[in-house]
């Protein structure tokens, strides 16, 4: 879900320094010269081509064929990615079907077609098949056009203007373009368009090129050959910076690189606190994609695997294999660690129709009230988790959004008793240890979490909503932005409750929300007694640095102060002795 993203333009008086402010894509500094990108729908030839030239055009078809497989495979030869050399495979294929190349070979005989207006003929007769007949069409068309256009940039003999080394200032970059851009070397990405978690975003981090999004008129403001400072941890950029900020930003910039060097050696020591108290962290995902920095910072599995954006991509996704196949993926990929995959969160603000609408979005249909509304969805979710499980036994649990009343998830309990049950019948070895938990999301499950702990298999803190419906404060409304801190000292109590519950019952407790990617906060819940957290894969490791230099002792002394608190006031006091603390 997008985190609220600020947009202002701040002039520094004694310089000419403007500061423009978008949302963290990927952490790290970069400083340099600018390269506009402006993506073009090439434009193809409208006449036709004399009987004599046709040879002529199927050649340079050929040509342009065997060219764009070059490109491809030169990129492949660059990257260790595993889900980024699939998506070039999957495009390296594309351009081999052989029925494709006939078609297009065919239009430039039959029809006298030139060779530019052939492919964008057949790939567009292609692409509305894929649209009408594929669960996955949007990302198969993706790849499709993105063929497409390669082929005819070959033919126009079309080149962009992005210089090697320099900062990319875009509207919007797809995946693909980032994995392209990134062989020549970018330094940087400025985008005016997506949030901190679109897919674009995702795809810098995993390809660790420092980026920040969601600036709306960057692409208006900056030009080419412009020198900028990029700060992706805060979503800061600096234009027209001054002598002294270079510098500044320049050493900071090599602090970064040399810390990355310290991240992947603290990665590797075992997770327990100065006074060998264990813990362990795991990453919050989405895509297949972020399984790289999962492993690069060695998260033990995955504490949050979103499914919304399968949900949302594959509009009415009810290919069950597909479903199934993903998870398994991501099982596979992540062994022997757990998974916990979350049924769909979707309607209040993730819909598809503008009619579905609601007044009060947060407030309504959404998450587990949605899904037991639309029992087709959930069941083929909860089929396709099970037979995935069933695979990969002991690994998976399986986490219900947006709980409120405890009657839903004895739905959920006794949905998933059913499937197993058909499961069984049509001879699935299926898992009997697949774990059925809960978000604590909404307060009326943290306020009875005595009675939730007593009945789901585990619990999972979502500080993100948690923090929204405790402080009746949109998550997403800047206007109120400042009310809305998940720190604030009626989620500790809160937070504090639930710990309890599920110690006294025995049952495991995570904190998934963004709260646990909070370094000092990651100790006050580990104070808690909450030492299973999951986070975005990138600030696991400054999490972990600062779990590895405390005592469990000295955070149980700091949760008790957080807890006595009264005021956010009162938290930052504390939170700022904790840093001094660590800096000495
Ligand atoms: C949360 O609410 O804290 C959470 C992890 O879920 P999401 O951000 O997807 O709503
Ligand atoms: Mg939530």
């Amino acid at each position: 879900m997008e985190k609220p993203t600020k947009i202002k333009m701040s002039k520094n008086t004694e310089h000419n320094e403007h500061f423009l402010q978008g949302a963290p894509g990927c952490p790290g500094i970069a400083i340099g010269r600018c390269s506009l990108y402006k993506r073009q729908r090439p434009r193809v030839s409208d006449t036709q081509v004399d009987d004599s030239e046709t040879d002529h055009h199927v050649e340079r078809f050929r040509d342009a064929r065997e060219e764009a497989e070059r490109e491809l495979n030169k990129m492949l030869g660059n990257q260790d990615d595993g889900s980024v050399t699939d998506l070039i495979k999957t495009q390296i294929e594309m351009l081999n079907d052989p029925e494709l190349s006939n078609q297009v070979e065919r239009e430039i005989r039959v029809n006298n077609k030139p060779a530019d207006s052939a492919i964008q003929d057949v790939f567009e007769m292609y692409l509305q098949v894929i649209r009408k007949n594929h669960d996955d069409a949007l990302e198969r068309s993706v790849d499709m056009a993105d063929v497409r256009d390669r082929l005819i940039q070959i033919l126009h003999d079309h080149t962009d203007d992005i210089i090697e080394d320099s900062i990319l200032v875009a509207r919007e970059l797809s995946p693909r373009e980032i994995i392209e851009f990134s062989t020549r070397n970018i330094k940087g990405i400025i985008m005016d368009r997506g949030g901190t978690t679109s897919h674009a975003a995702i795809i810098a981090r995993s390809m660790n090129i420092p980026t920040v999004v969601g600036l709306k008129e960057a692409t208006k403001l900056i030009d080419t050959d412009e020198c900028v400072i990029l700060d992706g941890s805060n979503g800061e950029v600096m234009l027209e910076p001054s002598e002294e900020m270079l510098s500044k930003y320049k050493k900071l910039r090599d602090q970064q690189v040399a810390a990355q060097a310290d991240f992947e050696e603290i990665c590797k020591r075992p997770n327990q606190t100065a006074d060998g108290h264990p813990f362990s962290l795991q990453a919050n995902i989405e895509f297949a994609e972020e399984i790289s920095s999962l492993r690069k910072y060695r998260a033990e599995g995955v504490g949050l695997l979103r499914t919304e954006s399968i949900y949302l991509s594959r509009k009415n996704f009810h290919d069950r294999q597909l479903q199934q196949e993903f998870y398994e993926s991501i099982l596979e990929l992540t062994a022997p660690h757990p998974v916990t995959i979350r049924l769909f969160d979707t309607g209040g603000d993730k819909f598809f129709e503008e009619t579905e609408r609601e007044q009060n979005p947060f407030l309504g249909w959404r998450g587990i009230r949605m899904l037991l509304d639309e029992q087709d969805l959930i069941k083929n979710q909860m089929r396709a988790i099970l037979k995935a499980a069933a695979n990969f036994k002991g690994r998976v649990r399986i986490l219900i959004p947006m709980v409120s009343v405890l009657e839903e998830l004895h739905e959920v309990q006794e949905m998933m008793k059913d499937i197993q049950a058909e499961l069984e019948d049509e001879g699935v070895d299926t898992d009997n240890q697949v774990q059925l938990g809960i978000m604590v999301e909404v307060p009326s499950v943290a306020v009875q979490a005595d009675l939730f702990a007593r009945h789901a298999d585990f619990l999972s803190i979502g500080t993100n909503d948690l923090t929204q419906y405790v402080m009746a404060v949109d998550r997403g409304n800047e206007r109120i932005s400042k009310l809305y801190d998940q720190r604030h000292p009626a989620m500790w109590r809160l937070i504090n409750q639930v710990a309890e519950a599920a110690e006294k019952e025995n049952i495991s407790i995570s904190v998934c929300g963004e709260l646990a990617s909070n370094p000092i906060a990651a100790c006050c819940l580990v104070g808690l007694g909450i030492s299973d957290l999951s986070m975005n894969t990138v600030v696991l490791p400054t999490v972990k640095q600062m779990l590895l230099a405390h005592t469990y002792a000295d955070m149980q002394q700091f949760a008790q102060k957080v807890l006595e608190s009264n005021t956010l006031e009162d938290i930052d006091q504390l939170f700022l002795n904790w840093k001094e603390k660590t800096d000495n």
